[in-house]
């Protein structure tokens, strides 16, 4: 089976757009619905005709573009049951442990709570792909807006579960803060002074830092970074368990001017 098409372009102001397309059958789905306009016009130029729709989560930044793009195109609408509700125009609704297929290939859907209460990510096993929203962002996380620290931790902890070698693609372009914020509580961690050079080499030239991969998020990201010895002392914390290590990372970065 060949290779998915990924297209991904930012929008609204810092929302990430991804279009998946398989050339073989013509599907094609949009990760969320941002921005209406910004789809169609994307789905225009590549001359591709959106058929799924999968939503990860009820926030407006990444669903005000449903109804449009569901009347529009036709599309079928995949998205969380947790959330069907408040999100409306769904076709099916999931959670763990469901399967849905998009193009032949099957879709593992995760429940990550924290950031959304019925927040999921979706998961491609055989292309190596997860598309996690809100929930973990390259260098960061999402900001704990319904869940408590606790749940936020247990589905970061699921996502950094998959393969390495996954690509992630996530919902907003923020690594540079998130950067900055990394180095004020891992300076030491040489892997994230490499990498911040090079984030702000891409974002210097306006270039995307997504996708990352699960194994770059371990090795930076401080918020997977919960167990690191380094981190602890940092935050003087050596003997306290991960996740109360998290949730002091999380009001940390919530709180922080970088
Ligand atoms: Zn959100």
């Amino acid at each position: 089976m060949a290779n998915l098409s990924i297209h991904q372009f930012i929008c609204r102001s810092d929302n990430f757009g991804v279009l998946l397309h398989d050339a073989e059958t013509g599907a094609t789905a949009a990760i969320d619905a941002p921005d209406e306009a910004a789809i169609s016009a994307e789905l225009a130029r590549l001359g591709w005709h959106l058929t799924d729709i999968l939503i990860t989560h009820h926030h407006l930044d990444h669903v005000e573009g449903l109804p449009g793009l569901k009347a529009t195109y036709g599309a079928r609408v995949v998205g969380p049951k947790a959330e069907a509700g408040k999100i409306g125009h769904i076709d099916i609704a999931v959670e763990e442990g469901d399967a849905i297929s998009f193009a032949g290939r099957a879709v593992e859907v995760l429940d990550v709570p924290g950031h959304t209460l019925g927040h999921i990510a979706l998961h491609l096993p055989e292309e190596k792909l997860a598309f996690v929203g809100d929930t973990l962002f390259a260098l960061g996380c999402g900001r704990i807006l319904e869940g408590a620290p606790r749940q936020m931790w247990t589905s970061l902890v699921k996502i950094a579960g998959l393969p390495g070698d996954t690509s992630v693609y996530c919902g907003h372009e923020y690594t540079l803060s998130n950067g900055r914020f990394a180095l004020s509580v891992d300076g030491d961690n040489e892997a994230l002074i490499e990498r911040m050079k090079e984030v702000e080499a891409l974002r210097a030239a306006d270039k995307p830092t997504l996708p990352t991969t699960i194994a770059e998020e371990i090795a930076t990201n401080p918020f997977l970074r919960a167990s690191a010895a380094a981190v602890k002392q940092r935050l003087g914390m050596a003997s306290a368990a991960e996740v109360d290590v998290f949730a002091r990372l999380r009001q940390m970065k919530n709180d922080f001017k970088g």
